[in-house]
Formats: structure tokens, C-alpha cells, sequence
């Protein structure tokens, strides 16, 4: 079980020709922003867009692709940091939030619309690739992560989960219960899933959730109170 080869080093490598997944590492905050390609289709949607965005937009223009949505994980400036200027750009291009998280998007100088308001299970079509929301609150009342069950898997995880780690819960809106379940739910999907975290806080850009399963203090707590106790 090995990792695509542009997901295996220890800077994102951007977009590549046929794969379905694009990681570029963008801003001071270290911030992974994906792109989620149907190379059969020619549609992409990028996910928790930063504010330069030249590399993921040249990428799409240079080889034909239509954006057709915005996913957020969550909505810390830090995610949703290029969403005025792309709605600018493309006013039609529709936002995917859980309402969880819609409050911070309130008495925004932008006005996203449409707004598509997600929930856990909720099946998201770009072109012919289909993405399951897995709802994972603990670190944002409203975080999802995006899983894509191809082979293989691809789980897109915000900041609940980071290589080796997960989202701290000492923000606004956060809770360790929460961030226990939301682990749990994680724990079912496939072994062989590649974890794609939000953030580059290690020198891995991505893992699988077998090694995480292992490796990771978080995945190993058997309680709220475990989770509680890390450091
Ligand atoms: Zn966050």
C-alpha cells in the first residue's frame, strides 16, 4: 500500500495529468488547497481555496477544466481565505458548507450564493466523480471531511485530522467529544484511504489511514478523556 507518487514527497507537487486529487501548498498558515478533478468530464472543485491561487487556477485553464463548486471544510479565515475573490471571478459557482459553520460567512463583505448547506452522508457529483461528506465536528462545530471511494480512497480532512495528529478543539465552537466521534468515524473507512490534511505540519504532505491508525496518538485514544489528556 504506497501513496500516488505526487502525494508521496514533502512538498505538494500541484496537479498531474490523470490524477483526481491535486495538493497545492499555499500561504504563511501552511494551508493545503485541493483540487478534485473528473478528467473524463473536464469539471473540477477546489476545496478551502487561499488567496493566490494562480498555480490550481492555471492548471484548470491550461487543460480545459469548468470549476463547478467550492468545498469548505470549515470556515477559519484561514480556508475560506480565497472564496471573495473566486466568487468574483464566478458568481455562479455555488458554495458547499455544513450550516454548522455557515455563522462565519455572516457580515462578510462577499455574499457567496448559491449556498448548497451539506450534511453527514450528502453525495456531492463533480462530472462523473462522486464525493461522500463525512460530517466531523470537534475542531468546527460545521467541519466535514470529503471522501472519494475510488481505488484508492481518498479522504480530504481539513483540519480534524493532520498527519500524526488531529485539529485542536480549544477554538470557538470546538469540543473533545465531538473530536472522539468524528475519529471513530474515520477509524471505519478503508485501511488503504489517503489521508490529505488541511495543513503542512509535518514533512509528509499525506499518509494512509492505515499507517495514522498506527502511528497517530489520537486514533489510538480509547475515550474522550484519552483525547482529552494528549498534549
Ligand atoms: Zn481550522
Amino acid at each position: 500500500m504506497s501513496l500516488p507518487s505526487h502525494l508521496a514527497e514533502t512538498c505538494a507537487l500541484g496537479a498531474v495529468n490523470g490524477e483526481p486529487i491535486a495538493q497545492f501548498e499555499i500561504g504563511g498558515y501552511k494551508n493545503f488547497v485541493y483540487l478534485i478533478l473528473d478528467w473524463e468530464t473536464k469539471k473540477a472543485a477546489i476545496v478551502d481555496p487561499q488567496t493566490d491561487l494562480s498555480a490550481p487556477l492555471n492548471f484548470l485553464k491550461k487543460h480545459h477544466f469548468q470549476l463547478t463548486g467550492i468545498l469548505l471544510t470549515h470556515t477559519h479565515f484561514d480556508h475560506i481565505a480565497g472564496v471573495p475573490q473566486l466568487i468574483k471571478s464566478y458568481p455562479d459557482l455555488p458554495l458547499y458548507v455544513h450550516p454548522g459553520d455557515l455563522h462565519r460567512l455572516e457580515g462578510k463583505a462577499f455574499d457567496p450564493k448559491p449556498i448548497r448547506k451539506l450534511q453527514d452522508k450528502d453525495q456531492i457529483m463533480i462530472g462523473k466523480t462522486q464525493i461522500e461528506v463525512i460530517y466531523t465536528p470537534g475542531h468546527s462545530p460545521g467541519e466535514c471531511c470529503y471522501f472519494l471511494p475510488g481505488k484508492p480512497p481518498y479522504l480530504l480532512t481539513g483540519d480534524t485530522i493532520f498527519i500524526r495528529d488531529c485539529g485542536r478543539t480549544d477554538l470557538e465552537g470546538g469540543s473533545n467529544e465531538q473530536m472522539f466521534q468524528s475519529i471513530q468515524k474515520i477509524k471505519t473507512l478503508p485501511p488503504a484511504t489517503i489521508i490529505l490534511p488541511g495543513h503542512h505540519y509535518r514533512p509528509e504532505c499525506a499518509s494512509t489511514l492505515k499507517k495514522e491508525i498506527v502511528d497517530s496518538l489520537p486514533f489510538q485514544c480509547q475515550s474522550v478523556q484519552e483525547l482529552s489528556a494528549l498534549p
